[in-house]
């Protein structure tokens, strides 16, 4: 279980080698002042009066921010298929795979202790269970649910709505999940090849109409884009079996630039993988970055073995970014800190401090949490997470940044609203 070791209601301080605050720069000897659970001042002076606790030769970051997991599958031990399977394939093995409600809320759980062991403190869930089912978990990371959302044909296209409409509804009349005044719901009409056009269009105006985001899963794999083109390949098989396919669901030469228009008039969207986004597309969402993000998922997208992320061309563009662990039916674990490390070995021109923030503040805005987490300013909450320095490393922030994204030491602490969590 999670549980909080220490409760600072009253004004606490902490003190660390080196504070990443994120929204500014650096502070050597920087401390961080913290009372009802957010940050009252970070400056490289203590407060008076106020106890202090020196952790030493550590970095302080922002709690993690995760913009992409399916935290029902928390309970593998493994992944799914083989490394470089193709898309569809694997697909089928997830169907496969989807258990019991009861233990999906179990796995749900699971992952949120597994996420707070890696120093995740916000996460963005696609839920495929009713949060209301879910057991409290006060000391669990803040996890914003995104109502996952299928019905490929026309004929199934009115009854996904209404069934999504009918959970906001139901959120609304018994006290929706909110932080600070912010909803922590969303929709998550799922990938192309299951929600057609007017459904998504129907459901982002759902969405600007209650004010939650939306999580998409586009361009994902090569075979996506051929099913969107010719309405024909794996995906269309797994459609036809299920009695789900509908020739006239997508016009055929569909490509992404399609959806991402669509997308636009969600309040805050999140375009999932985009690993074979064209640099128009790319451009298309630097244009949008105030509601529009793109989430990277590195160690998913190294598992399929994709063509190269286009990371490069997307920040040059002006691309807001964010980082996702995805699944553990993809991934090893549920630390953004380790993709935040593969991310760095794979694009070393991207530098550390652009890589940190597509795990903190850039998925934190991306979820349109960006005012109240992601970064250590006063007013947000006080969710940290200490990572320790590799020894010899002299004091400038930038080879901080970098040792500790080359190394693979986990967080040694975190803390949530200013209380520290332990997982037993
Ligand atoms: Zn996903």
């Amino acid at each position: 279980m999670i549980r909080h070791s220490v409760l600072p209601k009253t004004a606490t301080a902490v003190r660390a080698r080196v504070v990443f605050p994120v929204a500014a720069p650096p502070i050597f000897d920087g401390v961080i002042h913290i009372e009802g659970g957010k940050v009252v001042q970070v400056s490289a002076k203590p407060p008076a009066g106020v106890p202090l606790t020196d952790l030493g030769d550590v970095a302080l970051l922002p709690g993690m921010v995760n913009a992409h997991t399916h935290l029902d599958l928390s309970d593998r031990k493994k992944r799914l298929g083989k490394p470089g399977m193709n898309m569809s394939d694997w697909v089928r093995l997830v169907v496969a795979e989807r258990t019991t409600p009861k233990k999906k809320l179990a796995a749900v759980t699971n992952g949120e202790m597994q996420s707070i062991r890696h120093g995740v403190t916000t996460l963005a869930d696609i839920a495929t269970y009713d949060p209301f089912d879910m057991p409290t978990n006060e000391c669990g990371p803040r996890s914003l649910r995104f109502h996952e959302v299928i019905g490929f044909s026309q004929a199934r296209a009115p009854s996904a709505h209404s069934g999504l409409v009918k959970k906001l509804k139901r959120s609304k009349a018994e006290g929706a999940p909110q932080l600070d005044g912010t909803s922590m719901e969303g929709i998550a009409p799922h990938a192309p090849y299951t929600v057609s056009p007017p459904l998504l269009r129907n459901l982002v105006n759902t969405a600007a109409e209650w004010n939650v985001p939306v999580a998409f899963h586009l361009a994902e794999s090569k075979e996506e884009l051929d099913f969107l083109t010719t309405g024909a390949g794996g995906f269309q098989e797994i459609l036809e079996q299920r009695s789900m396919w509908d020739p006239w669901a997508v016009p055929r030469g569909s490509v992404p630039l399609d959806y991402l228009r669509i997308l636009t008039r969600a309040p805050k969207a999140l375009v999932v993988h985009g690993n074979y986004l064209e640099r128009k597309e790319l451009s298309f969402l630097a244009r949008h970055r105030d509601s529009m993000s793109l989430v990277y998922c590195p160690r998913t997208h190294n598992f399929f073995g994709h063509d190269p992320y286009p990371l490069e061309v997307a920040i040059q563009l002006g691309v807001r970014v964010a980082l996702g662990t995805d699944s553990l039916a993809s991934n090893p674990d549920l630390s953004v800190l380790n993709e935040m490390r593969i991310a760095a070995a794979r694009h070393p021109r991207v530098p550390a401090e652009a890589i940190l923030e597509m795990g903190t503040l850039g998925a934190a805005h991306a979820m349109g949490l960006g005012h109240l987490v992601g970064a250590l300013s006063a007013g947000r909450y006080a969710d940290m997470t200490a990572v320790p320095i590799p020894d010899g490393v002299p004091d400038a922030h930038n080879e901080i940044l970098m040792a500790i994204l080359g190394d693979t030491a986990p967080p040694c602490q975190t803390w949530l609203g200013g209380e520290t969590v332990d997982v037993e």
